[in-house]
């Protein structure tokens, strides 16, 4: 599909760096698999880098304090995904507000990467937390580690950002160049593999223009290629790119080390670099702020943990229009009723709409009964049923919707976008999925 862009409202500008928030909540849960366990108690001080939830499960990842401070409280807060989770609260020290920056200017061309064990590389990938940041979550770990039962042969870096107004990437892509280029041949030699690739949507002239020239100045990087492809959405889906680069498939409910792939985001790599070169574990990240309703659009280097009401106001404000927050972009994204909800390790946007944008985008009508068009079929990139799912989950039968391989779905919003009975499929899947997730008490009710 071809959704409309919209990146002009961030694109253009620097990494703005942010004052730390005088509060922050870091979620227990901010990764798929296993949630952590407090590593703190109320009162206790912490300091920026310490680890304050952990678990001993393999598909999981630690969570740290992103500032100097004292814990507040554990206890539930807003979650961008499951509703409600475990948090750690976190009062910034007022005395003690050094804040993070971008490590950025510690990278060139000549990075050497075999200073680094493979061993070293993933642990000191597991002690930071990186997980993936494009937006799924996934515990980075876990997925460069080599595994005898499934070797890699081919590393993904996923420099799409096909999602319509996000732009941190892009940013990071031109910004930190070096450093995802470092990160690029840790989690190579991590993973073991021999070849990379490094997938650019080609909308992104200057993005893939930076990328090729740092890999030319760069030693060691001959098995590095840059390879644009075409702007639609979801080119950045994990088995939409694989497809696209290497003319294979995933198998449907699969992941791509099944078919010796191993796909990271770019802002993933970046992280890597940081985590083994300098030993800071993952508490920042970049976020794009952007949309019509928000006053000074632009890309912001936040600690993990930080409001999004917090990092509204660092944006100059809501305008008066403003009518919907989403976290994330407006296809993949969840619109959200908390302004306290805190951003995780994945959270990659705020988008801010009014309602004039919301309407000429979709809702110029209201929902209608279902047409049996198809057309949520045809664009549907995994070739699943959507509609059959959503109808069964709107009717409670989560066993149903799972024989229509509800997990499968990997939410891309086509389906919703296309509907022109304005049902919002993807809506219904989303709740489908978590109502099957609390049910087997995976995340709390
Ligand atoms: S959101 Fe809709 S179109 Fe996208 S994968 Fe799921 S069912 Fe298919
Ligand atoms: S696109 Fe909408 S109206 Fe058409 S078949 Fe799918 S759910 Fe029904």
């Amino acid at each position: 599909m071809h959704p409309r862009q919209n990146k002009h409202f961030s694109a253009d500008g620097t990494i703005q760096q942010v004052p730390n928030p005088k509060q922050v909540a870091v979620l227990l849960s901010q990764h798929i698999g296993a949630g952590c366990k407090p590593q703190v108690s109320k009162k206790d001080k912490v300091k920026a880098g310490q680890v304050v939830g952990d678990t001993n499960a393999f598909v999981s990842a630690p969570v740290h304090s992103p500032v100097n401070g004292t814990v507040k409280d554990i206890a539930l807060q807003s979650h961008p995904v499951m509703g409600r989770a475990m948090a750690v609260i976190i009062d910034t020290d007022p005395a003690d507000v050094t804040e993070k920056r971008p490590c950025a200017a510690q990278f060139g061309a000549d990075f050497d990467e075999s200073a680094y064990s493979a061993e070293q590389i993933c642990d000191a990938v597991r002690q930071a937390g990186i997980v993936g940041m494009g937006g799924a979550g996934f515990p980075t770990r876990v997925k460069i580690e080599p595994n005898p039962r499934l070797p890699k042969h081919t590393l993904i870096i996923n420099g799409c950002e096909c999602e319509p107004f996000i732009t941190c990437d892009y940013r990071i892509m031109l910004e930190w160049t070096y450093q995802i280029i470092a990160g690029v041949k840790l989690a190579c030699k991590a993973a073991g593999c021999s070849t990379v690739i490094i997938g650019i949507e080609d909308n992104k002239p200057t993005a893939i223009e930076a990328m090729r020239a740092a890999l030319a100045d760069s030693t060691d990087s001959e098995h590095i290629e840059v390879v644009p492809v075409k702007t639609k959405y979801p080119q950045g889906g994990e088995r939409q790119l694989v497809n696209s680069l290497l003319k294979k498939f995933v198998p449907t409910g699969g992941i791509p080390p099944m078919i010796g792939i191993c796909v990271l985001n770019v802002a993933t790599c970046a992280a890597i670099a940081e985590a083994v070169v300098t030993g800071a574990p993952l508490t920042h990240r970049v976020v794009t702020v952007t949309g019509c309703a928000i006053t000074k659009p632009g890309n912001y280097y936040v600690p993990v943990g930080m409001q999004v009401a917090d990092i509204i106001a660092q944006a100059g404000g809501l305008t008066e229009k403003a009518a919907k927050v989403i976290l994330g972009g407006p296809m993949m994204g969840l619109a959200i009723a908390d302004l306290e909800t805190p951003i995780t390790k994945a959270s990659g946007a705020v988008t801010i709409l009014t309602k004039e944008a919301i309407y000429r985008a979709k809702y110029e009508k209201r929902q209608t009964p279902c047409i049996r068009c198809g057309r949520c079929l045809d664009v549907c990139p995994e070739n699943l049923n959507p509609t059959k799912i959503a109808h069964a989950v709107k009717n409670n039968l989560l066993d149903v919707a799972q024989q229509y391989y509800m997990s499968a779905c990997i939410e891309c919003g086509c389906c919703s976008y296309v509907c022109p009975a304005n049902i919002e499929l993807t809506g219904y899947i989303k709740t489908g999925k978590l109502l099957t997730a609390r049910a087997k008490e995976k995340v709390p009710v």
